[in-house]
């Protein structure tokens, strides 16, 4: 996705701003990849959960929908958001890899575009030329349900390209992890076959389809739905326990629960290097439980938390008391 055929005018658009590519070509694979990865298993959902009045799943299915949404989320989280886009925690190129590899199945794109259009909304959250903020459409009740839904979905049906080179310099000089993330569609495909596979293990062809249905297409389905409730859920409901840069982060706490952790999105605008999203105890944050289970066992190292003097420090200048500044997040 980040090879680019230029025609004159995207030159030209990219000579104004070398941040961005506008280009046809790839709006068209944009195009392409919207239908393929969200209407489409928008589609297969709704067969699956037709399906139920012929045959009620069992077990097997909740297993397989269960097991491929936590290895997706992890993958998108700890690996695309935390690991790759904010350098959040440092670990071996075996695990960067098998991070590509679950981050891929989830069909969001190749890691390489998403840590670089993630790159630019932290740059520019809420300002224009955030690709998905709902905050740019108006102010009034009709410009808000324009912006969710801009948000949520429309985005993603056309939109400007973040040049890889200027917001990943440092991802695409690793040959082995730019190797890894250009099998992206293979990916996607293993996220469907392997439930299916497992499923005609356990229960014959049966199995196989509401293997890759529950397993593949419904969870591929939710996983799309949830991440991009963090692009517009994220950016309009919710506390602000932090004033973040004229951004309109929030945190949510049955976001947190449904999405891996994502929902303290705006601790994570206020502190963005934290490979911690959820910075008090009862904040609940699987995906920091996941990279403290791999530090635990030596695979995962240079994990950035901000520390509780920081975090007040923080509060108290954002409250308008004297306080040294000491951190630029
Ligand atoms: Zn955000
Ligand atoms: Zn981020």
């Amino acid at each position: 996705m980040y090879r680019w055929k230029s025609s004159w005018t995207d030159t030209v658009q990219q000579k104004r701003d070398h941040r961005i590519i506008r280009s046809r070509h790839f709006h068209k694979m944009q195009r392409r990849h919207f239908v393929i990865f969200d209407v489409l298993p928008l589609a297969g959902t709704l067969i699956a959960l037709g399906l139920l009045f012929h045959r009620p799943i069992g077990a097997l299915e909740f297993g397989l929908f269960f097991g491929f949404w936590l290895i997706t989320g992890l993958g998108l989280t700890v690996g695309y958001h935390r690991l790759f886009t904010h350098r959040a925690f440092a670990t071996s190129p075996t695990v960067s890899a098998i991070l590509v590899v679950m981050g891929s199945m989830a069909g969001r794109g190749s890691m390489l575009s998403w840590a670089a259009m993630h790159r630019r909304h932290h740059e520019l959250s809420d300002h224009d030329g955030d690709l998905h903020s709902p905050r740019l459409h108006g102010n009034g009740p009709a410009g808000r349900l324009r912006g969710f839904l801009h948000a949520h979905l429309i985005w993603m049906i056309a939109h400007d390209y973040p040049n890889v080179a200027h917001y990943v310099p440092d991802l695409m000089a690793d040959r082995r992890l730019v190797a890894v993330s250009s099998h992206y569609y293979g990916w996607v495909m293993l996220g469907l076959v392997l439930p299916a596979a497992i499923g005609g293990f356990v229960e014959g062809w049966w199995g196989a389809l509401s293997g890759f249905l529950w397993g593949g297409v419904v969870r591929m389905f939710v996983v799309e739905q949830t991440f991009s409730a963090i692009n517009s859920v994220m950016h309009t409901f919710g506390a602000q326990r932090f004033v973040t840069r004229d951004d309109n982060s929030r945190n949510l706490g049955v976001m947190a629960w449904l999405a891996w952790g994502e929902g303290w999105h705006n601790n994570h605008h206020a502190f963005p290097y934290s490979a911690a999203f959820g910075l008090r105890w009862f904040e609940f944050d699987p995906g920091f439980i996941f990279i403290r289970a791999l530090q635990a066992v030596g695979l995962a190292w240079d994990v950035n938390v901000p520390s509780a003097e920081k975090i007040a420090r923080r509060m108290l200048r954002q409250s308008g008391d004297a306080a040294p500044d000491l951190e630029a997040g």
